[in-house]
């Protein structure tokens, strides 16, 4: 499910409450990927390798291959999150939260749009408030 049709289903409040729950869930699977990474190269027997060693290292690769990708989700999402949250309150009254998405669009049409390194989507959203009906555009 994309972006816009998340946050008109659940709400911005609940939207945003999940991404940061997901966001802090990859930041726990990443530093418990760290401590198995550690664990593994500890329990290394240094000057008399055995067959053993190799799995250890395997599981030391794994951890950081998995920890990298659990960082790098960690960091998009909460700064996906963190840019739909800085325009979030309305311009005019300043109501938290209180709009609803009337347009969505893809980055594509905008000049910054870079796919390679987009790993979220990021839609823009044109929203009005429920409160007074002013109606801007977010992220930014
Ligand atoms: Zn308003």
């Amino acid at each position: 499910m994309d972006t816009a049709s998340e946050i008109r289903q659940r709400g911005f409040r609940k939207w945003y409450e999940r991404q940061l729950i997901e966001s802090h869930l990859a930041f726990v699977t990443c530093f418990l990927c760290g401590i198995t990474a550690a664990s593994c190269l500890s329990a290394l027997s240094p000057g008399r390798p055995s067959g053993g060693d190799l799995a250890l290292l395997a599981g030391v690769l794994a951890a950081c291959l998995l920890g990298w990708r659990a960082w790098r989700r960690y960091i998009t999402v909460l700064e996906r999150a963190e840019r739909y949250g800085n325009r979030s309150s309305c311009p005019t009254c300043g109501a938290y939260a209180r709009f609803e998405v009337l347009a969505s669009g893809c980055r594509a049409e905008g000049p910054y749009f870079d796919p390679p390194t987009d790993p979220l989507p990021l839609p823009w959203l044109k929203v009005r408030c429920r409160h007074c009906a002013a109606e801007w555009r977010m992220p930014d």
